[in-house]
């Protein structure tokens, strides 16, 4: 189980996320709804919270001014009926305060402290408190306000410190209190606010759990919602695909009226038209084929009579006239040439109608090498051009069909002379286990990368004014790349202009291998050598290549 081991190590979870992220539309979007519901819930969340816990405390301050107030009032009324005179009463008056003030006030933190600034008495009981460890949360603003004001309430937020030095926050309301004989005394009562603290912390726990459970809901719902609508889409660009690959006759499953249906519609009424133009231009490039073939053949009958005639005239054309003479010349190379032209017209539409067999029998090209030189010697002492073969030895026996190789030779061949400008030309043939190649090196006039590009191409030829001596129908070597791709061969061009050109066929040697490499080297040894590079070439990078 590979995959579930990739996905099970920590490290890769970032890039899978990532490769998700990238790859699916789904996960895509139910992640952002999740992230945006999300946000939204934390939002709401904040907000129900802080307005929560504003509203319990002020619930709880109001309840706790209340409570003090009563509280205040009834330890003023004790004072005020009282009678007591020394100071033994007083602190018993003022202890019983203090207890009357705990029942009333439901607290246990109260602090009874002189206001200062008055007569020493020594009738006065000194300060008492019950804050214990929270005794310095009475601040002095708290107490000047009390000092300054009898009769009102202050208030004051605190931290009182609890059981095991634990914080807890509070509330301590301070007011004005006048003791008889004694003089005013500061009374402050502390509330914890826990319970409230306690009801908060409950509503937020709540609003988490709650918030996580819809951000869970929402990402699940918006995962099968856009099920619905990714799993059809998938469907659509699956066969969108197995269309663009060739594969005409998928179509997509038409359910339904909706927007997905329509889609399905429309994408299956363009794959029928798509499929029909398609057929109809297989039809008509079918008809074209047989059409060019048809004409090539007809007028072969025709041609060979013009042919005898011209023949005829041309073996008489020193008994005629100067002008009838040249015409009797005219008319039979021309006749050549067009006898030429239909025979490579109609051995192209057979390659184009798909209908060639090669008869491949065990072939030694140098022999073969050797008689397509033989059979162009003459046009190479014309042009002045010697004909080299270099063929260092090895396999040269190869699984191929010897008329179409021998014809690609001599294409190859006459093209050099023809193009060579005289210089020499060389043919070399080698071989390793798995291939055969030979290449034809001309020193002539060259190419250009442009029109290297173009050598291939039907009818094409770099400068169509230049004089021929043989062939020049422009098909020749349209016909020989078919011939190298017949026998899974690559047949590739070097050209640099003035520096000549380097044509290489390279066949493997046994019928149906495929090829790796070339035994031969493109650009030729002697360009390179001459650059100074002694390592290897690329085997595709030296130009055009079958
Ligand atoms: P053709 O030789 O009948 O014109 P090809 O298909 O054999 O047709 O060649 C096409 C063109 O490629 C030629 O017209 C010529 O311009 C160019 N070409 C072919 N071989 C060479 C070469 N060895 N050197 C320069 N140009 C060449």
């Amino acid at each position: 189980m590979p995959q579930l081991t990739y996905w099970s190590r920590p490290r890769n979870w970032p890039r899978l996320v990532r490769a998700s992220w990238r790859s699916s539309l789904q996960f895509r979007t139910v992640t952002i709804s999740a992230a945006l519901s999300g946000v939204a819930i934390l939002v709401v969340g904040v907000y129900m919270s802080v307005s929560i816990g504003n509203d319990l405390f002020q619930s709880r301050l109001s309840q706790v001014l209340l409570d003090s107030n009563r509280a205040t009032s009834a330890a003023q009324s004790l004072f005020d009926s009282s009678d007591a005179i020394d100071r033994v009463q007083v602190q018993n008056l003022l202890s019983s305060a203090r207890t009357s003030i705990s029942a009333t006030s439901s607290s246990r933190l109260i602090a009874v402290l002189r206001v200062p600034g008055q007569d020493p008495s020594t009738v006065a009981p000194l300060d008492s408190s019950t804050f214990g460890q929270s005794t310095g949360v009475i601040g002095t603003d708290l107490r000047s306000q009390v000092q300054g004001n009898n009769g009102e309430q202050f208030w004051q937020s605190v931290s009182l410190i609890g059981d095991a030095a634990a914080t807890i926050p509070g509330i301590v309301v301070g007011s004005q209190i006048t003791v008889p004989v004694a003089g005013s005394y500061e009374l402050y009562i502390a509330y914890s606010l826990q319970d409230a603290e306690a009801t908060l912390l409950f509503v937020q726990q709540t609003l988490g759990v709650a918030g996580v459970a819809l951000v869970l809901l929402i990402g699940a719902v918006s995962w099968i919602v856009v099920r619905f609508v990714v799993t059809p889409l998938r469907v659509a660009a699956e066969t969108s695909q197995k269309l663009a690959s060739g594969d005409l006759a998928v179509r997509i499953p038409e359910k339904g009226e909706d927007v997905i249906a329509t889609l399905a519609r429309s994408f299956n009424g363009m794959a029928d038209s798509l499929q029909s133009q398609i057929r109809e231009l297989a039809d008509l490039s079918e008809v074209q084929q047989r059409f060019v073939s048809d004409v090539s053949h007809e007028l072969r009958t025709p041609l060979t009579t013009i042919r005898l005639a011209g023949d005829v005239l041309y073996d008489q054309r020193a008994s005629f006239p100067p002008a009838t003479g040249r015409t009797a010349e005219l008319l039979h190379t021309q006749v050549e040439r067009f006898e030429l032209l239909l025979s490579d017209l109609l051995e192209i539409s057979r390659y184009d109608a798909g209908s060639v067999q090669l008869e491949s029998e065990p072939t030694n090209l140098v022999y073969l090498a050797e008689d397509a030189i033989d059979s162009l010697r003459s046009l190479a002492e014309t042009k002045g051009s010697d004909l080299r073969l270099v063929a260092p030895g090895g396999y040269l026996n190869a699984d191929v069909d010897p008329r179409r190789i021998r014809r690609v030779l001599q294409n190859l061949i006459g093209n050099a002379i023809e193009h060579g400008e005289g210089q020499p030309v060389v043919v070399s043939v080698d071989s390793d286990v798995q291939a055969v190649a030979i290449a034809v090196r001309d020193f002539g006039l060259g190419m250009s990368q442009a029109e290297v590009a173009h050598v291939f191409d039907r009818f094409w030829r770099a400068d169509p004014s230049r004089q021929r001596t043989i062939g020049g129908t422009g098909l020749g070597l349209a016909i020989a790349r078919e011939d190298a791709s017949v026998h899974n061969g690559w047949l590739q061009v070097w050209s640099s202009p003035g520096a000549g050109s380097c044509f290489r066929l390279t066949l493997p040697r046994t019928k149906g291998a495929v090829l790796e490499s070339s035994p031969l080297p493109l650009p030729p040894h002697d360009v390179t050598a001459a650059r100074g590079e002694t390592g290897h070439v690329p085997e595709r990078g030296g130009g055009e290549h079958v």
